[in-house]
């Protein structure tokens, strides 16, 4: 009985010690690799404190999960670095009344980020096999406020717009019209535009008084923005 008891109370304190590795390696990311660089928007930095990015990644890169880098999810897709994600969600300014539209679940790390600070937010991932992971990922931890919606995000999401934001995760080379139509007077875009493969520039887009405003904002590399087979 009693190494039975020792075994189990290892078991349980070894658990409870990696979650708490967890919680200060995910402390450690905002501070020094997000802070560091100069975001300060609260909001954001209060949501990448609170999700828990090592549930949105593969058993097997789990110990990579509060690194500085984008990492594999499976299906030749990645999760974006912490930073790029802290660099796009303060773009997009969101605030709590907020109705959002993600094209790229991936993960749906990026999304559980939104969730936290929006209202509402609409995801869509064009491989199913991802999209239908991360909705029960998403379901699973209590995420209520976020939709997956498996499809072509290029076409955005009529039915639910006008959006006051829009947050694309995969690169096309030309921003798609339906995404600049359904984003709301005063909404703002956020999107790396380019060529596959290639590093792509990452672009503010506003509309102000139904005019088009563009911003170059820095350089990343996403993966590719594919379509549905015609
Ligand atoms: N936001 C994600 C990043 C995922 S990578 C995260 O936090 O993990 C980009 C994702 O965009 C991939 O899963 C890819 O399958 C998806 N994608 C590419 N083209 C798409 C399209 N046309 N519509 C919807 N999703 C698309």
């Amino acid at each position: 009985m009693k190494p039975l008891l020792t075994i189990l109370l290892t078991f349980i304190l070894s658990g409870a010690c990696i979650f708490q590795d967890y919680k200060v390696q995910r402390e450690n990311m905002v501070s020094q690799q997000i802070e560091a660089r100069g975001i300060d928007h609260k909001a954001t930095l209060a949501a990448m404190r609170k999700v828990e990015r090592h549930l949105f990644v593969p058993p097997e890169v789990r110990k990579f999960s509060y690194d500085d880098t984008a990492l594999p999810i499976g299906l030749g897709q990645t999760i974006s670095q912490p930073f790029i994600v802290a660099t796009m969600t303060q773009l997009l300014n969101p605030q709590p009344s907020d109705r959002v539209l993600e094209i790229g679940t991936g993960s749906g790390y990026q999304a559980a980020v939104l969730a936290g600070i929006v209202k509402e937010v609409y995801t869509i991932e064009i491989v199913t096999e991802l999209g239908e992971r991360s909705k029960e990922l998403l379901e699973r931890q209590g995420y209520r406020n976020v939709k997956v919606i498996i499809g072509d995000g290029y076409k955005g999401l009529k039915e639910k717009a006008p959006f006051d934001g829009i947050i694309v995760t995969a690169a096309p080379e030309e921003i798609p019209p339906p995404l600049i139509e359904q984003l709301k007077e005063g909404g703002r875009m956020v999107i790396p535009v380019g060529a596959p493969r290639a590093v792509q520039t990452l672009m503010l887009v506003e509309k102000r008084k139904g005019k088009i405003v563009k911003k170059h904002v820095t350089e990343v590399r996403f993966v590719p923005f594919t379509r549905e087979k015609q």
